[in-house]
């Protein structure tokens, strides 16, 4: 078989004969709906109308949904009763739903890395699955709408991110039941949006907004609402509002700082618990019960969590340095927090330079034998 291919970063794509390709069978481009010129040579029910289209979307998402849109997209020849027809379908469903999680989580990680062509192709293919799972109009598409406008933030679309900003809201309104998160995390995206195209009065409202919403879930003090904290104090330095913008950065420094130090804790004092009971086991050869109670200190955080905060502490820790020098005391807790964050994403090694440098801040600051002194000293003696 003489198959005309073209190699895209390794992959051999099969050209398509587009003479001998029957009319009725439209073969459009997964990342634009284009006549799809080449094939995805693994699952074959892949399409794309350019080497370039092809390769963002293998790298953006495709290559982790290849085998599963390969079962979800070939026509099923098998006969069977009724029964066994709804069985495929449930089964098919099940595909999809998978495709759906798999595309928002690479979509948030292409995000959070600043590759957003990337992030546009998985978290396209979030948005195609939702709508044929759930339809069209339902709350259960926001966060694939979400995803592309944020993407189409990062790539400066931001007409493109207004449209799919304004499905979102639609979708929301038609729903009263949606869960705040949703809403919040709604609100903070609008606020982006106005706040890089200069309307900056607007972008605080929905911003206030993000805050109002996930506070009603944990209350204002909670990890929550620190990124809508985070762009609200950015929308004041863009105005030269900076004592106002400090304080906000440091509501935002004390929430992570007090989540982190309880965290921490309870990570430590479980691992211990494990060590012991291990012990205990090998003792009379049961396994004690214990009952664990659990709340948002033991949820850990998404890895895609931990990237995005260590970015917004990192430049609050920057604006620090630039408005009150490196060695005052709000710098010495930026950094503080930095390097409890440091520890908790496994980077020991950066967290022991930060909270090295935060214990010689803190000895000229407060003196050798203070409260901070003695808690850095502790934390690193327990955690590095
Ligand atoms: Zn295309
Ligand atoms: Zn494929």
């Amino acid at each position: 078989m003489h198959n005309h291919t073209k190699r895209v970063n390794g992959v051999d794509y099969i050209i398509v004969n587009t003479l001998a390709n029957p009319r009725k069978q439209k073969n459009e481009c997964e990342m634009c709906g284009k006549i799809g010129l080449l094939q995805c040579p693994t699952c074959r029910v892949t399409y794309y109308c350019c080497p370039d289209h092809a390769l963002i979307d293998h790298l953006g998402i495709h290559q982790n949904i290849c085998l599963l849109l390969k079962e979800i997209r070939t026509p099923s020849t098998a006969m069977g009763s009724e029964r066994d027809r709804l069985k495929r379908e449930h089964q098919k469903e099940k595909i999809v739903l998978t495709i759906i999680e798999t595309s928002k989580r690479e979509a948030m990680i292409h995000l959070v890395s600043n590759q957003f062509e990337q992030a546009m192709a998985a978290a396209l293919q979030a948005q195609r699955n939702s709508i044929q799972l759930f339809g069209s109009d339902r709350v259960e598409l926001v966060p694939a709408y979400l995803l592309l406008a944020e993407a189409s933030m990062g790539l400066e679309s931001y007409e493109q991110a207004e449209s799919y900003l304004a499905k979102a809201r639609y979708n929301v309104l038609e729903h009263p039941d949606c869960q705040n998160s949703l809403r919040s995390r709604l609100h903070r995206a609008w606020g982006r949006l106005m706040l890089v195209t200069g309307r900056i009065d607007e972008a605080r409202e929905e911003l206030a907004e993000d805050v109002y919403y996930s506070s009603l879930d944990h209350g204002p003090e909670h990890i929550d609402t620190t990124a809508g904290y985070f762009h609200l104090a950015n929308s004041f330095r863009l105005t030269n509002q900076d004592i106002i913008a400090a304080t906000i950065y440091d509501k935002v420094i004390n929430i992570w700082h007090a989540f982190l130090a309880e965290s921490l804790r309870r990570i430590l004092e479980k691992s211990q618990q494990r060590a012991m009971r291990k012990g205990e086991k090998t003792k009379d050869g049961n396994h004690p019960e214990h009952k664990e109670e659990s709340d948002e200190f033991d949820e850990l955080l998404e890895d895609t969590q931990v990237t995005e905060v260590i970015g917004t502490i990192t430049r609050i820790y920057q604006f620090r340095q630039a408005t009150t020098g490196d060695n005052s005391v709000e710098t010495t807790r930026a950094l503080h927090c930095l390097g409890l964050l440091n520890i908790y994403a496994g980077n020991g090694e950066d967290a022991a330079t930060q909270l090295s440098v935060t214990m010689e801040n803190y000895i000229q600051l407060k003196g050798e034998d203070s409260e901070e002194v003695n808690r850095v000293r502790k934390e690193m003696e327990s955690y590095l």
